[in-house]
């Protein structure tokens, strides 16, 4: 299948949840365009499933602006681009990195949608599909700043959920729990020993898990809204609550 199912545009499509959601949509019979700063792995995924792709910061209205002009048409859009720095107590908390998890998670998902909300309506069946995280339901110790962008993302989901209401376009959030990607790489800054210790004794979710659950939201039919769908490992029950073996 190709293209019939319409345009579908994945943000942070060259890494963990986005690159599994772009390359699941695609085999869906979804036309798919992948957003995301490395060109390099954009190209070589566009290639491999036939994808559109273009550079994307999220944190950068223009690079929005520029990403977004190129798109003729948008039936879904998948907010997935995001994640954490750092793990500390608010004590030690650095400003920078806290602006830098609310211009990602919160002010990116923000631009993504306001422009391409238009299109998204005009498609007759829109879908914004925003990727939370538990850490938008529950605290935990060193999350503050994560916590804080997540708990925004989850208020700014359910307000567009309603301000939508009557109009063409559904909203859902997809909530994960531990997913074994780059994220605590990326958290720990390349601290690879660091970020192997947040998956130890525990089989967490895969990018491929979460994947599934888009594409579970996003082939619904028309009349059916997915609010949101929090999906943990069987070895987590809380955002720190990990069983491990
Ligand atoms: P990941 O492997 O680190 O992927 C993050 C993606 O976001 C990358 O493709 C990265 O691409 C992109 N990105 C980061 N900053 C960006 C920017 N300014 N503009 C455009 N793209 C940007 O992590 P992941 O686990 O797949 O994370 C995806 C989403 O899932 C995030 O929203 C994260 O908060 C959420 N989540 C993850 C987990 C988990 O345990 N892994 C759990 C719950 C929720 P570039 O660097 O190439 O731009």
């Amino acid at each position: 299948m190709s293209g019939s199912l319409g345009v579908a545009v994945v943000t942070g499509a060259s890494s963990g949840i986005g690159a599994a959601t772009a390359r699941r949509l695609a085999s869906d019979g979804f036309e798919v365009v992948l957003g995301a700063r490395r060109q390099d792995r954009l190209g070589t995924l566009a290639s491999a499933i036939g994808a559109r792709w273009s550079t994307l910061d999220v944190a950068d209205p223009q690079s929005v602006t520029r990403f977004c002009d190129k798109l003729e048409a948008c039936r879904v859009l998948v907010n997935n681009a995001g994640g954490a720095l750092g793990l500390d107590r608010i004590s030690e908390a650095s400003e920078d990195d806290w602006m830098a998890m609310y211009q990602v998670n919160v002010l990116g998902s923000l631009r993504m949608t306001r422009t391409l909300l238009g299109r998204l309506e005009d498609s007759g069946n829109g879908h914004v599909v925003t990727i939370g995280s538990i850490a938008g339901y529950e605290p935990y110790v060193g999350g503050a700043g994560y916590n804080a962008a997540k708990f925004a993302e989850r208020a700014m989901t359910k307000v567009l959920r309603l301000e939508l209401l009557g109009r063409p376009v559904r909203v859902t959030e997809i909530d994960p729990g531990l997913v074994e990607t780059e994220f605590s790489t990326v958290r720990f800054r390349g601290d690879t020993d660091r970020a192997a210790a947040v998956y130890q004794g525990v089989t967490p979710l895969s990018a491929d898990d979460v994947a599934d659950c888009v594409s579970f939201a996003v082939t619904r039919p028309p009349h059916v809204n997915i609010d949101t769908l929090v999906v943990l490992a069987r070895d987590q029950a809380g955002a720190a609550t990990v069983h491990r073996s």
